[in-house]
């Protein structure tokens, strides 16, 4: 039968996300690959311009909902534990609202890892839900592990232990996410954390941002487990896959950072050599210090080669008053925010100094860009193992006992990459690793015939409730 011919004008997709973009730019990725399926799509956050200016993105509606702080108050440099807290009280209620008053009757939820109640309000309306993993199967397998009690991780008494997970690399304390160690102090997340956990029978489906062959062996473990895991990725723009973009191109736009950048930044790429330049950003919510800010720019006065550097100065200080930035900005771009995709898919970038957030990383591994790694917390010292031992297109920076790194050590990184004895091997498997990423979502390809399943399940569910 074909599903396809089915109504599909009343099936209606409800996204819940954190405001942050590192959740918001996978789930409008997998809203826009609902859209193109056929499917009607909605995506509700806490982001206060959807308030003012409630609107549309590439075929999806955006909505807002209150999470119990001030419009004014600052998220960016919020402590975490007020944030998640005030969200985790005032989000369910407010998205349940939401949904009784919508003109938009909906079928189904699909919530991301951070708003694991959005599973119980599904449940208050008899809905569905589904939830978008933003991380590796990897940290799924962890969290699983450690909230389930199935094995046991580091504690204060014995920190130095390895842990061994199913379908895992042996890992060290440093290579954990960070809310699985003893020292970690962002309590409400590690609680949130656990939610998602106990929640988990109310998630039919777990739909991954991640491809089969990037982590078949933890996949298969998490599933042998009886959970239910779906890669659908890699979830980047379109563009990355060499496409144009139908359908709404890079979405960064939607943060308060407007891609001002986007044109200086690709005018100027156009100017440079083949893999010549060095990409560095630390994502949406790391602010670098003034002393690695310093370090960085020492190493790239002496690398000498071209540069677009993302820079994230600490609040309350302006970039004239780091000298050495103004040394150097000759030799590169100094941007405050980047169309970060675009970059990467430039055939001019050679390498990427990355903190290791899974969108930079898969965004990096879809343009088959080789990296060098300096994660700081949550998932990012797993990701950054993946990197350099697992998919070997990488390696990581070294840090000194007070956290930074120097900038000979930056320029140690570089040459490796870019020049070294393993630079040929970087190179060749972050070439394959693109391969694989890109027939993972084409027609028939692994990830796209598991959003199939999901979207015809989708359809075959309506149908069932609308006779
Ligand atoms: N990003 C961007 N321009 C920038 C920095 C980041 O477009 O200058 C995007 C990046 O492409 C990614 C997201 O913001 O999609 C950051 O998510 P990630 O998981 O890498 O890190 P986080 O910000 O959550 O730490």
């Amino acid at each position: 039968m074909d599903l396809m011919s089915n109504s599909n004008q009343q099936i209606n997709v409800l996204l819940v996300t954190v405001a942050a973009q590192g959740h918001v730019n996978p789930m409008l990725r997998l809203g826009n690959l609902l859209v193109s399926k056929g499917l009607h799509v909605t995506l509700a956050t806490h982001n206060y311009a959807l308030k003012h200016h409630s609107s549309t993105v590439g075929g999806i509606h955006l909505e807002f909902f209150s999470d119990g702080l001030p419009e004014d108050y600052n998220r960016q440099t919020a402590d975490y534990n007020v944030y998640v807290n005030s969200l985790r009280k005032y989000g369910p209620v407010n998205l349940s609202t939401l949904i009784r008053t919508h003109t938009r009757k909906f079928s189904c939820i699909i919530n991301t890892t951070f708003v694991p109640w959005a599973a119980d309000v599904a449940a208050e309306f008899g809905l569905p839900c589904a939830m978008l993993w933003i991380q590796p199967c990897t940290i799924y397998q962890i969290y699983y592990c450690y909230y389930n009690k199935r094995n046991d991780f580091p504690t204060e008494t014995n920190p130095d232990m390895t842990v061994n997970l199913p379908g895992l690399p042996s890992l060290d304390l440093e290579e954990l996410p960070s809310f699985v160690l003893p020292s970690n102090s962002l309590h409400e997340i590690e609680s949130m954390l656990k939610q998602v956990f106990h929640n988990m029978h109310k998630i039919k489906w777990v739909l991954g941002n991640s491809f089969m062959e990037l982590e078949k062996d933890v996949i298969k473990s998490v599933n042998d487990a009886g959970c239910s895991f779906w890669p659908v990725g890699p979830l980047v723009p379109a563009s990355l896959f060499g496409k144009t973009d139908e359908t709404g191109g890079d979405l960064s736009g939607f943060d308060k950072f407007e891609s001002e950048s986007k044109n200086e930044c690709l005018e100027w790429l156009d100017k440079q050599q083949p893999a010549s330049v060095v990409y560095i950003s630390f994502g949406s919510l790391i602010f670098s210090s003034k002393k690695q800010i310093e370090n960085i720019a020492s190493g790239l006065k002496i690398a000498k080669r071209p540069f677009i550097w993302v820079v994230k100065l600490p609040e309350n200080q302006e970039r004239e008053e780091i000298g050495i930035l103004e040394e150097i900005k000759e030799h590169g771009l100094l941007v405050k925010w980047s169309p970060q995709t675009a970059v990467l898919s430039h055939s001019s970038v050679g390498c990427f100094l990355s903190h290791c957030g899974w969108n930079s990383l898969i965004e990096s591994v879809t343009a088959g860009v080789p990296m060098i790694v300096c994660p700081e917390w949550s998932d990012q010292p797993t990701n950054a193992k993946l990197v350099t031992d697992v998919w070997k297109v990488g390696v990581k920076v070294s840090k000194n006992s007070e956290g930074f790194f120097d900038g000979e050590e930056l320029v140690r990184c570089v040459e490796e990459i870019m020049n070294g004895s393993k630079s040929a091997e970087f190179k060749k498997n972050a070439a394959e690793m693109k391969r694989a990423a890109h027939e993972a979502v084409a027609h028939g390809g692994s990830s796209d015939k598991n959003i199939e399943l999901f979207v015809n399940e989708k359809k075959i569910n309506f149908r069932s409730i609308d006779q």
